[in-house]
């Protein structure tokens, strides 16, 4: 079944993508795991963010941010594991994501895990499926700000102590404060919908957009944190004043969706 609309959004439709609900929220439970009890996947991370990989957690504000870098390495994990059980049964499940991402693909394409790297490494459409799929978990957590520190306290552990990226770097070996982009604080303040986090206090008519001294690092970079659009909040200045370089936790209240 085709979305006819979309041609009526043709400007528009690099703005959206298209929820296909693959299992999002299979993803967005194993990859919460595995940010929620870091340790037990120790080594599975060491992959994705150790060593030269913490590069992408120090590159200031990319749209492709450090979430999605994450979560495209940990769910394309999940999807390809199949292929290295291909001998005891049949790759159901990334068949099914094939199908559902309309890639295609033939038996010869999944006959070996070396013909299966193959087709990936030459499917732009099997790179645009993950894209998108990486896209929608990735809704899933841009509101959840629990996660999101979580997320960031453990990118911090890999940027305190790189041994790469002088030039972003402090003394201290923090990552430098940088100007936040237009297209940063635009979905930070949409997504905390013009209010100071903490004390709720609104800030549509206080704050002007340009400003930046109302974004609020979730982690400090004092803290190792990242310059990475989820690792931003909305706060007032006494809020923030008050916050300074500590690990405050976030609040743990969202507004309803309506009033009691
Ligand atoms: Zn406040």
């Amino acid at each position: 079944m085709t979305y006819r609309k979309l041609s009526f959004m043709a400007d528009k439709s690099r703005h959206y993508y298209e929820a296909r609900g693959f299992s999002i929220y299979y993803f967005a439970n194993a990859v919460f795991n595995v940010v929620k009890d870091a340790g037990a996947f120790l080594r599975g991370i060491e992959e994705i963010l150790g060593d030269m990989q913490v590069l992408n957690l120090m590159r200031p504000f990319h749209k492709f941010t450090n979430l999605h870098y994450f979560l495209e390495a940990v769910i394309r994990q999940i999807i390809e594991e199949e292929i290295e059980r291909r001998d005891e049964h049949e790759p159901r499940f990334l068949i099914a994501f094939l199908q559902t991402y309309k890639v295609s693909f033939t038996a010869e394409n999944l006959a070996s895990e070396d013909d299966f790297y193959t087709f990936v490494s030459e499917s732009e459409a099997y790179q645009s499926a993950t894209d998108d799929l990486v896209d929608e978990v990735f809704h899933v957590f841009f509101h959840d700000i629990g996660f999101l520190q979580s997320f960031n306290e453990l990118c911090a552990r890999y940027i305190d102590g790189a041994g790469f990226g002088q030039e972003l770097l402090t003394q201290a070996g923090t990552l430098k404060r940088v100007p936040i982009p237009a297209w940063v604080r635009r979905a930070v303040f949409h997504r905390d919908k013009g209010e100071c986090r903490e004390c709720k206090r609104s800030l549509a008519m206080v704050i002007n957009r340009l400003e930046t001294e109302r974004y609020d690092h979730i982690v400090p970079l004092a803290r190792f944190g990242a310059n990475d659009v989820t690792n931003l909040q909305l706060l007032c200045e006494p809020c923030n004043l008050t916050k300074a370089a500590s690990l405050q936790p976030v609040s743990p209240f969202y507004p309803r969706a309506f009033g009691p």
